[in-house]
């Protein structure tokens, strides 16, 4: 049974999606700010993950702050993050040929990992959220990983599309996914993006919490509350950006949130929100 009431305690460390869970567009969600200061008031961690691999954490801390969120930068993490991670742990020495925007490119290059358009010594494609994918990319992916059998394919994230306020919203990685593997026959080698715990990973990193302890909150049950489920963190759906509670109700109990809220403060257990004079009309 998903809990529409909310939590009734605070937990060891939050975790927060950013897109449709504290912002929509240029605008802070209904109780977003409160919620944040008052678990910052209370010296709890708070952590934010993006899957959106075309903006820096810098430009994350940046808009954070321009909302009257500041945040460290380390206290950010995204697939741009995770990525170069995961490459130096586990393929230092690999040439990449990343479909990819600026930022992963500049934390790509900062990071001392070698990248190449020559299909013959591409040992991994990066296929991501890339608003510049052409012919000319599918084909090197192409002939690197059909034509000269060598190179895996990773992405960054498995999005379909990125949310914009109104309801439209862009393509993302997942359809560069779809055409490599659909042309080359490959399937996917890795994720750097949420469901996988490589992000719970990046984003906890220096902070000694059990992630059984932690709070989750997001508004997407594939990729928030799904990494949730996967690494075994408590799990709040806000229902102010994608997924619905149709949608959560409709899936198995082990994939269900614990708590579904139509507002991001009923984070805070509502005695702590009485004692504190709040309502829902702020
Ligand atoms: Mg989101």
């Amino acid at each position: 049974m998903i809990d529409l009431q909310g939590p009734t305690e605070f937990y060891d460390a939050y975790v927060f999606d950013m897109d449709g869970t504290i912002y929509l567009g240029e605008g802070l969600l209904p109780g977003a700010k409160r919620m944040i200061e008052e678990l910052h008031r209370r010296n709890i961690p708070v952590r934010y993950l993006s899957n959106n691999p075309t903006k820096d954490p810098q430009e994350y801390s940046e808009k954070l702050a321009r909302l009257g969120l500041p945040t460290p930068v380390d206290e950010i993490a995204n697939t741009v993050v995770t990525t170069v991670r995961w490459l130096k742990a586990h393929h230092p020495d690999a040439t990449v040929f990343p479909i990819a925007e600026a930022p992963l490119i500049r934390a790509l290059d900062a990071a001392g990992i070698r990248r190449s358009e020559n299909p013959e010594e591409i040992d991994i494609v990066i296929a991501s959220y890339d608003r510049t994918f052409e012919y000319r990319k599918l084909q090197i992916a192409f002939d690197a990983i059909w034509f000269h059998k060598r190179a895996i394919l990773i992405t960054t994230n498995p999005d379909r599309y990125c949310p914009f306020p109104g309801g439209r919203g862009e393509p993302d990685a997942a359809g560069i996914v779809a055409a490599i593997e659909a042309t080359t026959g490959a399937t996917l080698h890795a994720n750097m993006g949420k469901p996988e715990g490589a992000m719970l990973e990046a984003a906890l990193a220096g902070l000694d919490v059990d992630p059984a302890h932690c709070m989750m909150v997001g508004d997407r049950l594939g990729t928030d509350i799904g990494m949730a489920v996967n690494t075994g963190m408590v799990s709040a759906l806000v229902l102010t950006g994608d997924s619905t509670l149709a949608e959560a109700e409709a899936l198995d109990e082990a994939h269900q949130p614990t708590f579904a809220l139509d507002r991001i403060d009923h984070l805070i257990p509502s005695a702590a929100r009485a004692e504190l004079g709040w309502s829902d009309d702020d």
